[in-house]
């Protein structure tokens, strides 16, 4: 494995990049600033939707492509800023003739199609709260979102709403509208829904842009912790000034240029890097409707003539798999800066960027609570493999330890491992966990915001991820709770108790692996493994489900009856046990 720095060419022809010295952007940056250059105003009036369309729109760049939407059959569909602007006034209206009242929240649960660039930005336009939900997700985890969310329109296509809605709508008396998005087939629309497109043709195309301002809710995302429900992360409209800062200094995106993200729309990035940050840097967004595939990832990277792309892990480890003399097989001509996010990227995965691509992959870290980039390795500057880069400018990041009397002190040496803290104030922090008040004070202390990973700090200022402090799972980038995929396999007849963990995974980071204690009269088999493995999928979508189960005669507990998930991680990996005093059965 090479962990020696890589170092960058120069600027690329005609552009410079917009972090060239780091200190010096440091020194300089200042947020009041981002934010004139974003709306031209320095007062808090801010809507993201305007912020983003209406800027392109009368500078008289409306005609430029905002978008490429591509197919199964390589059908594109090119959308401008000005179409968007048009199509996000239309479903401003649609949802005013359905007398939704300003602030309510809107739910996707969409594929990346156009329209959930329509409903997206149209509900930043009129107001409301959106909350794209990740489709991959079953009924179960479904219904707990809506009703956290106390959504009160959702969009969805008709595959998704017979398959994953309709049997739990009973339970969601606040849903008040659903909104079809139709399958190419146009048949009857399931009872008690109304058809979006029809909607939209008949709203008008002028709408006066809600007045919102900086700390107005704009976008509400769901994350996982360990226990209790998902956390529902609430983020201001003042989040698109982050985004926008760290589209320019971290992804170096300029106007005009073609970039392509691959995150999910139903987590974070796929909002604040898949639509917001980008549109507002006035980027061609290409969005793929297709999952996962080698060959047309390089034919997209190819004939597309990607200039810049936001990836993943998972999906990098998946290339290299299949080899980077696939990826050779064509040329990148645009290709000139790719970065990655949502887990640890391997050092070997950095440098592997250099065989396939001629250039190494930056890495970037941030969270759903922090709303857009927080440290990151830079266009500009050299990339240290295996290292996530260092604070972005306008971001005091560092790691800390727990001192005397529960103070939090911060850690000056390199090679002692702390909790990520981040200085509160920066535009895009969340401003709530949707009710739960308390567990969003608790992540505040001495005056820092504490991130729940840990990591080094070198004397650079380059951090090193060393892993999560609590028990919540990153598989293919997605967070995952053990306690939702518990209480999900508790439901199953034959399921005394239940633990989750992750476990290692070469390409997906790690896997959920699930300890199940059987009631007495069932026998655990391989027929009962697939059975509560199926059972598991239904519920919970495969994306989630555990991959794997095994069978235990008796689970590790707490003398107060908590199972020991950490126990449970360390002998299946054959770590230390650590410390056991508390361990049920113990002198
Ligand atoms: P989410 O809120 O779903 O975006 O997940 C955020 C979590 O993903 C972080 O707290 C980290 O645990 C993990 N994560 C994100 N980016 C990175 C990275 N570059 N390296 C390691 N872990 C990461």
């Amino acid at each position: 494995m090479s962990t020696q720095a890589i170092q960058k060419a120069g600027a690329p022809d005609g552009l410079g990049h917009y972090l060239t010295n780091y200190d010096e952007a440091r020194r300089t940056f200042d947020w009041a600033a981002a934010r004139r250059a974003l709306t031209g105003r320095s007062d808090a009036r801010l809507n993201i939707a305007s912020a983003i369309l209406g800027r392109h729109v009368a500078a008289g760049r409306g005609e430029r492509r905002a978008a490429r939407f591509i197919d199964r059959h390589w059908h594109r569909i090119d959308v401008t800023y000005a179409e968007l602007q048009r199509g996000a006034r239309r479903f401003a209206n649609v949802l005013r003739s359905l007398g939704v009242e300003r602030g309510a929240t809107v739910a996707t649960l969409l594929g990346r199609v156009p329209e959930l660039f329509t409903v997206a930005l149209g509900t930043l336009e009129a107001g409301n709260v959106l909350c794209a939900l990740f489709s991959a997700f079953g009924p179960e985890p479904l219904k707990t979102r809506l009703q956290l969310g106390h959504v009160r329109v959702l969009v969805t296509t008709e595959a998704f709403y017979r398959r994953k809605v309709a049997g739990i709508r009973e339970s969601l008396p606040e849903l008040r509208q659903v909104l079809i998005v139709r399958d190419e087939e146009p048949r009857e629309l399931p009872p008690d829904t109304l058809d979006l497109a029809a909607l939209l043709r008949v709203a008008a195309e002028t709408h006066e842009t809600a007045p919102t301002c900086d700390t107005d809710v704009a976008l509400l995302h769901f994350t996982s912790g360990t226990t209790g429900n998902p956390k529902g992360v609430t983020l201001p409209h003042a989040a698109v000034i982050a985004q926008y800062a760290t589209s320019q200094l971290v992804l170096d995106l300029h106007p005009g240029e073609t970039y392509w993200c691959t995150a999910d729309p139903g987590w974070v990035t796929g909002i604040a890097y898949g639509l917001i940050g980008p549109l507002a840097c006035g980027a061609s967004l290409i969005v793929d409707r297709e999952e996962f595939d080698p060959a047309r990832w390089y034919r997209i990277l190819a004939e597309e003539r990607v200039d810049v792309w936001y990836t993943a892990p998972t999906a990098i480890r998946m290339l290299m798999k299949a080899g980077s003399a696939l990826a050779r097989e064509r040329q990148y001509p645009a290709l000139r800066h790719l970065a990655s996010v949502g887990e640890p990227l391997n050092a070997e995965a950095v440098t592997w960027g250099v065989a396939a691509f001629g250039m190494p992959f930056h890495d970037t870290w941030w969270q759903t609570e922090t709303g857009s980039i927080m440290i990151a390795n830079f266009a500009a500057c050299e990339v240290l493999p295996g290292s996530m880069g260092r604070a972005i400018p306008g971001i005091e990041a560092r790691v800390v330890r727990r001192g005397a009397g529960g103070h939090l002190e911060v850690i000056d040496t390199a090679d002692e491992v702390g909790e990520i803290a981040l200085r509160p104030g920066w535009p895009s922090m969340f401003s709530s966990y949707l009710e739960n008040p308390e567990r969003y004070q608790a992540a505040f202390v001495d005056g820092w915001y504490l991130a729940g990973d840990l990591a080094r700090r070198d004397a650079q200022g380059y951090f090193w991820f060393v892993g999560r402090a609590d028990d919540v799972i990153k598989s293919a980038g997605h967070l995952i709770s053990p306690f939702e995929i518990e209480s999900a396999l508790m439901t199953h007849p034959a399921v005394a108790q239940v633990a989750v963990i992750g476990v290692p995974d070469p390409i997906a980071g790690q896997a959920v692996k699930a300890f199940v204690e059987l009631r007495t009269g069932f026998a655990a088999n391989d027929d009962l493994r697939s059975q509560i493995l199926g059972h598991a999928r239904r519920l919970l979508g495969a994306a989630v489900a555990p991959r794997e189960i095994a069978f235990s005669d008796g689970l590790p507990r707490t003398r107060s009856g908590k199972i020991m998930r950490r126990l449970l991680r360390a002998r299946e990996l054959g770590l230390p046990e650590g410390d056991l005093s508390t361990l049920e059965g113990t002198e």
